[in-house]
């Protein structure tokens, strides 16, 4: 069986293949590439992704490594107006024969993975005129997805389920136990933390078994998880975990770590026991836990009140080494503050022969300003601060004049003060050396705005019997 691309995804894209389209930092597009075959018969190209970058027919897209940036191409809609069953205004193309227009983008993410934004109402729109711009074409991960996944719950972000996943100590070959299942960005994850990687389904160890109570969820999960290649790592019930549990078909599926993202946790708790509860001497009870291993939970809810009963009901199960945390996420932004250069980085937006004028003006002040410097500091090794012609040129320095011995004279430090490899600096896009742009800049967002949830995590000790306790005794007897 084909392994699935969020685990394994090969070097470069293929037809078939699902492919996330980062649009820009936060936009992300996932679309599953298609042959350039004639069935898109609206465009000569084939499918085609528009967005407000330029057009993207997936043909140019197939066949390159993952990471690649892709420019978009002029796209012949020739064949589309022939084609085009629907009767279209004369005033939509001012007359002319077949339409020359490349329909306008569009700038959100579709909701699911889109075969192809075949907009027939295209020859209405707004013509996109010259399109230079570019997106890059990414690998599917856990990460990404749950960026760009079709949302049908509230999901789990990445901040809060790494955490999750190293506190419930999810490894290669794990058995986890999820629920619910919502819009599997949980699962994505988890399903990557506990896969061993090994090539043959016999070795291969580590298990996902997730749980979703909504129909028409767990039928949608269940296509994805077919479509990503998880169906062997990944098992989906449809069941309410209050009443019904965590068993497989009356078996256990030796669970070791466990995520519940439930509007009440501590109604399921009681299936997650060694012993039934309510008659801990059930010969016929059924655990779902591994009895040779601790198991490790966590609990995600939002309110402090629905931590407070489950914590309530750990503590009456036996749970121990119970505590909350709350992930506080602070994204920073980091760029470089450009020197008065007005090289536009922006995608999609020709540099005019004007600003490449003024960039080359102002570069060249930049570097006599930089010469004039340097000759200084041969000088003096000390008269490095004073100049603003950017801090990483200052940081620079300072990093190699730590190198060597400054203090007491001991020895005279020799300063290079060309970058130690300008290649690695260089812009494509601009030519210039980045470094020479301006120094770079960190801002962290002023204030936390999401509260996620509350993170319950507690730990239920490994069955211990007579048989246990003798056979440790034999392998460490007890001296004295
Ligand atoms: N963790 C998911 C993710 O990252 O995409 C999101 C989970 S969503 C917030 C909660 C899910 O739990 C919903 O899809 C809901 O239908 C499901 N659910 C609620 N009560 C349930 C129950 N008793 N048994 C099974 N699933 C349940």
């Amino acid at each position: 069986p084909k392994i699935s691309p969020f685990l394994e995804p090969g070097k470069t894209t293929k037809v078939g293949s699902l492919a996330i389209l980062q649009l820009s930092r936060d936009n992300l597009q996932p679309v599953y590439l298609q042959a350039p075959s004639g069935k898109h018969d609206g465009y000569a190209e084939g499918a085609v992704v528009n967005t407000r970058y330029g057009s993207f027919p997936h043909s140019t897209m197939i066949g390159v490594p993952w990471g690649s940036q892709i420019r978009a191409s002029k796209v012949d809609t020739g064949s589309r107006g022939r084609n085009n069953k629907r009767k279209r205004n004369k005033s939509d193309d001012d007359g002319k024969e077949g339409p020359a227009a490349i329909p306008e983008a569009k700038t959100e993410p579709e909701s699911t993975p889109a075969e192809v934004i075949d907009d027939s109402s295209a020859a209405t729109k707004k013509v996109v005129a010259d399109v230079s711009g570019f997106i890059h074409i990414l690998p599917p991960t856990p990460e990404v997805w749950t960026s760009s996944l079709p949302h049908r719950t509230q999901v789990v972000y990445t901040p809060d389920y790494s955490y999750v996943l190293h506190r419930i100590r999810a490894r290669p070959g794990s058995v986890l136990i999820e629920a619910g299942a919502g819009s599997g960005s949980f699962t994505h994850a988890s399903v990557r933390a506990v896969y061993n990687g090994y090539p043959t389904e016999a070795e291969r160890k580590g298990k996902v078994y997730s749980f979703e109570f909504h129909e028409q969820r767990f039928h949608k999960m269940n296509k994805e998880l077919k479509e990503h290649n998880l169906g062997g790592l990944v098992h989906l019930t449809h069941r309410d975990v209050y009443s019904g549990g965590f068993l497989i078909d009356g078996k256990s599926p030796e669970a070791e770590a466990i995520f519940l993202d439930l509007p009440a946790p501590w109604e399921a708790l009681h299936h997650l026991s060694r012993r039934n509860p309510k008659n801990p001497g059930d010969k016929d009870w059924v655990s779902p836990l591994n009895p040779k291993r601790s198991a490790h939970i966590c609990t995600f809810s939002p309110c402090i009140e629905q931590v407070t009963k489950t914590v309530s009901a750990m503590r009456r199960l036996g749970w121990v080494g119970i505590d909350m945390v709350e992930i506080v996420n602070r994204k920073y932004h980091t760029s470089r503050e450009r020197v008065g250069l007005n090289l536009s980085m922006d995608r999609g937006v020709n540099n005019s022969a004007r600003d490449v004028d003024e960039a080359l003006a102002r570069l060249t002040e930049i570097e006599t300003r930089f010469r004039e410097h340097a000759a200084k500091s041969k000088e003096s090794d000390d008269e490095m601060d004073g100049d603003d012609d950017g801090g990483l040129i200052k940081m620079r320095e300072k990093k190699e004049l730590k190198g060597g011995k400054r203090r007491g004279g001991e020895k005279k430090v020799k300063v290079d003060h060309k970058p130690a490899s300008p290649e690695s600096f260089e812009t494509p896009a601009s030519g210039v050396p980045l470094w020479m742009e301006g120094r770079l800049i960190t801002r962290g967002e002023p204030e936390i705005k999401t509260h996620t949830s509350y993170l319950v995590f507690a730990t239920l000790p490994r069955e211990w019997t007579d048989q246990d306790e003798a056979a440790a005794a034999s392998r460490y007897p007890v001296v004295g």
